[in-house]
């Protein structure tokens, strides 16, 4: 990449970063788009004398490219990509030896909660999961092995909102690393870093990539050594993102502005519809003033994001004929595409939970997660309408 045109970072708008930075025409061709580098492999001109790449799996230029493009969204110095946000979250637990300890959120990502509990259990790393929207809960947890608080903001599916600073500090009074996932609200709505936290980390596989086309993931980070370590496990794990994926999450970042200010309108248009619902006991969107979080969510972010989530007073198996009746809406697990998707977490995303844990939760049966987003808002209410209509009357 000719970096020598790719904006510096801070230098230009978040809007003019996401379709440049990391990215120049193409030094050899001219040719506009970051070219897919395909290669496994590069010439040395003399053992050991290489142009900035040896091998796919330590380095590829068009890696690099995503990798430069998502620092500069987050406002932060270094980015790594993986093959998925699971393997970028892994890479953060690699950092951990066995007899550390790890805090994190009640309702932290299900694939999340996997990792901790079932792999890393095994090698002694042991996990608490407490209330993250509560900070004390957090230095409650606190013990002189914690080495990490991993926390997620909005969470899934009640859209709680994490005050990011309070709990960086917490950790940082523990001499602990402060990590947070910021896939649900991207770097467009927040940037966890200017928060105080130490690592971002992402699953591009939603509003970053958008197209419900590719599977990534990535860490940021200001630390050098911290990204060090994350280029030495990209290497040695192995869990690095093909070429073409990048090019597919590349070609994503440049529309993201103009696509989550559409997912944010559409959803707070949806929001409010469904708030004066007769059939809807609940409405779990940052964006209404009475969520419990709002003050903290208007605050950190610069709107409220594309997802939201409602309590019908229906059965499991109502709420059930809801999601399978929508037109427009796909039912559908994952989020932050073009598309709207709708699911029922208790059978669904949450299933895992058992019912009573579930329901102590706030994952009631009738609970419906959407992601909204980007066609006309008036079918998406009207879809929604006809479905909640056919199912309960
Ligand atoms: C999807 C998701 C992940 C996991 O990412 P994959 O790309 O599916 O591996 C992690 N965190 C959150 C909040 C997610 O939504």
């Amino acid at each position: 990449m000719d970096d020598q045109d790719a904006p510096e970072r801070g230098e230009f708008a978040f809007e003019t970063q996401a379709i440049h930075a990391g990215q120049g025409p193409d030094p050899r061709t001219g040719a506009v788009m970051t070219p897919i580098f395909a290669n496994s492999t590069y010439e040395q001109d003399a053992p050991g004398d290489h142009r900035g790449y040896e091998y796919s799996r330590t380095g590829n230029p068009t890696r690099t490219a995503l990798e430069d493009n998502l620092a500069a969204l987050e406002g932060a110095a270094y980015g790594r990509a993986f093959s998925s946000g699971m393997g970028a979250i892994n890479t953060v637990m690699n950092l951990l030896s066995a007899g550390d300890h790890v805090v994190t959120g009640d309702d932290v990502y299900g694939g999340t909660h996997r990792l901790f509990t079932q792999v890393y259990e095994q090698y002694d790393v042991e996990t608490s999961f407490v209330d993250t929207t509560d900070p004390e809960a957090v230095e409650d947890a606190m013990r002189p092995e914690t080495e990490l608080v991993w926390t997620e903001t909005p969470t899934n599916p009640l859209m709680r909102v994490v005050d990011v600073q309070a709990v960086a500090d917490v950790a940082h009074d523990h001499d602990a690393l402060c990590a947070v996932d910021n896939t649900f609200a991207t770097p467009y709505l927040q940037r966890p870093l200017e928060h105080g936290a130490d690592i971002v980390s992402h699953s591009l596989t939603k509003y970053l990539g958008g197209h419900s086309d590719v599977v990534g993931g990535a860490l940021v980070t200001d630390d050098e050594a911290l990204d060090e370590q994350f280029g030495f496990y990209q290497n040695s794990v192995g869990a690095t993102p093909s070429p073409f994926d990048c090019f597919l999450v590349l070609r994503g970042t440049k529309t993201l502005p103009v696509r989550m200010d559409r997912h944010c309108e559409n959803a707070r248009e949806l929001a409010g519809w469904l708030d004066a619902h007769p059939d809807v006991s609940e409405v779990f969107y940052p964006g209404l003033e009475r969520h419990p979080q709002h003050d903290v969510a208007a605050r950190q972010m610069d709107d409220f994001g594309g997802m939201l989530s409602f309590e019908l007073d229906a059965t499991l198996e109502e709420a059930s004929d809801v999601v399978g009746s929508t037109e427009v809406f796909t039912l559908a697990e994952s989020l932050g595409g073009v598309e709207s998707l709708i699911e029922q977490p208790a059978p669904m995303t949450h299933a895992a939970v058992p019912k009573a844990e579930r329901e102590a939760a706030g994952l009631s049966d009738g609970l419906i997660r959407v992601s909204v987003g980007l066609e006309s808002v008036d079918d998406l209410r009207a879809d929604l309408d006809q479905a909640i209509d056919g199912a309960l009357h």
